[in-house]
């Protein structure tokens, strides 16, 4: 078991590109932790470092207390999980998963029996021992990504690196392995790390998620953390669906309290938003609202507005409602409210659960 320690670690690519600069990273022993971000953010770029396959330009990587910088891959004691299936195709499920126990670095030689009773238990934790004897082509995807794991897991490492090990597979059977992965996790009682693009699966699946922008760390918190809190404004338009509506506002000084204006609303802010506002000193604003936290109702509220588009989600719907020209926001409500295009209705924010971004910066000021 293993924590996982990076210490202002840096890559360039030739001349120019940092594909990750002066990142930190501490993930603990046993923690399940996402790396989350856009494509070319450097997820994959840190993980493979992490794996020995890339060596950093600059800082200092150690898993347990080893400094690993140094040490080639099979000796760190990790084992990688890619979105490609990377299965033996001439050898069956079985000498697959086999493999890293006959013939990886280890410091005493496994019986035949010992393999086959490692063998037969990573298969029946990741439900494949019906397929032992059949050769990856005979295999679907999940099946052979099924395999792939096994034999991560057979080896027993300390550290479990996944490169978006779910992309291949089907929206369904993504989630039925989501579920699975976590389970494994939990029974394998190693640390895991996990590189996605896929804020859904992030939050389902980590102790913590790691937000990364531009080769930067932009967030590191709980799944409601980083949810419910996000530290800026590129975090909380990454994490949500539908994304986060953002509105430009002032926010001006009235009778010791603070308001905040738009050409569409104005109401005041809570004592504490308040504060943290009158404290940063910030008068340009971004403001931040869930769609789950904007309210229609066709008696009364914040203000009044035309419905765009009805999107039916089930329970649920989303509806949009165009303010001006560039101006659309929108309101994940339920199914029951029966609204059509065209029809004026009230909209109001949930007052618990807004954000407020610097214009300027993105920070969070609340
Ligand atoms: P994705 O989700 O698309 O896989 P990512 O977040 O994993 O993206 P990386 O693959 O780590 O991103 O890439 C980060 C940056 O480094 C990108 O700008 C990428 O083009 C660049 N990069 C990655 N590998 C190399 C390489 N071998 N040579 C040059 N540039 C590279």
């Amino acid at each position: 078991m293993a924590e996982v320690r990076l210490e202002k670690v840096s890559k360039r690519f030739g001349k120019r590109v940092w594909a990750v600069r002066d990142f930190d990273l501490r993930v603990e022993d046993r923690e399940f932790l996402v790396l989350l971000g856009p494509s070319g953010c450097g997820k994959t770029t840190t993980l493979r470092m992490i794996a020995g396959l890339e060596r950093p330009t600059a800082g200092l990587i150690y898993i347990g207390e080893r400094l690993v910088n140094l040490i080639p891959p099979r000796d760190r004691d990790i084992s990688m999980v890619f979105q490609s299936y990377a299965v033996w195709p001439h050898m069956r499920v079985y000498d697959n998963i086999a493999f890293g126990l006959r013939y990886g670095r280890r410091k005493k030689r496994l019986s035949k029996a010992d393999i086959d009773r490692v063998v037969h238990e990573v298969a029946s934790l990741v439900r494949i021992e019906e397929l032992l004897s059949r050769y990856p082509t005979q295999l679907s995807g999940g099946q052979r990504q099924r395999v792939a794991l096994a034999r991560a897991l057979a080896v027993k490492p300390q550290v479990f690196l996944y490169d978006e090990p779910l992309s291949n597979l089907d929206a369904k059977l993504r989630i039925q392995m989501r579920t699975e992965l976590k389970y494994i996790h939990e029974q394998a009682g190693s640390t895991s790390i996990y590189v996605t693009h896929d804020q859904a699966e992030a939050m389902s699946m980590a102790d913590r998620i790691m937000v990364m922008r531009e080769g930067q760390g932009a967030q590191l918190g709980t799944p409601n953390e980083i949810y419910f809190r996000p530290a800026n404004q590129f975090v909380a338009g990454f994490i949500g669906t539908p994304p986060m509506n953002m509105l430009e506002v002032e926010l001006e000084e009235e009778d010791g309290g603070i308001k905040l204006v738009s050409p569409h609303f104005g109401f005041r802010l809570g004592e504490k938003t308040a504060r943290a506002v009158q404290e940063s000193g910030v008068r340009q604003a971004v403001l931040g609202v869930r769609p789950e936290d904007v309210t229609v109702s066709l008696e009364g509220g914040d203000f009044s507005a035309q419905v765009f588009v009805v999107e039916p989600q089930g329970p649920q719907q989303i509806l949009s409602f165009k303010l001006d020209e560039t101006l659309i926001i929108k309101s994940l409500t339920s199914a029951d409210l029966s609204v059509s295009p065209g029809q004026e209705v009230w909209l109001s924010f949930n007052r618990e659960r807004l954000h407020l971004f610097d214009r300027d910066t993105g920070v969070r000021l609340n």
